[in-house]
């Protein structure tokens, strides 16, 4: 194997090990709720998401599951209000 690509797997190697230098701009994801799937969406920051929890109180069970999985590749935008609420309902568990 040609030398330059092997120094380049090996980057990525350690690259998979620091998500953190990943941010996420957007997204669209299908997430395959309890349910029926929902379309979640990321976008400048605001997530969205096409279930009715959402549409009332702006984040919902699949947008917080979503921020959980993704931490270290969301923007400070992307993770905050939502996971405010989310460390409420866990205090209140
Ligand atoms: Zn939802």
């Amino acid at each position: 194997m040609h030398s330059d690509l092997i120094g380049k797997i090996e980057k990525a190697r350690r690259y998979a090990e620091e998500p953190e230098r990943i941010k996420f701009d957007e997204l669209r994801a299908t997430f395959h709720g309890g349910n029926s799937d929902h379309v979640i969406t990321l976008k400048e920051g605001h997530w969205g998401c096409d279930c009715s929890f959402f549409h009332s109180w702006g984040t919902c069970a699949h947008v917080m599951a979503m921020q959980r999985i993704l931490t270290p590749m969301l923007t400070s935008e992307a993770l905050q209000a939502d996971l405010a609420l989310a460390s409420t309902a866990d205090a209140l568990s």
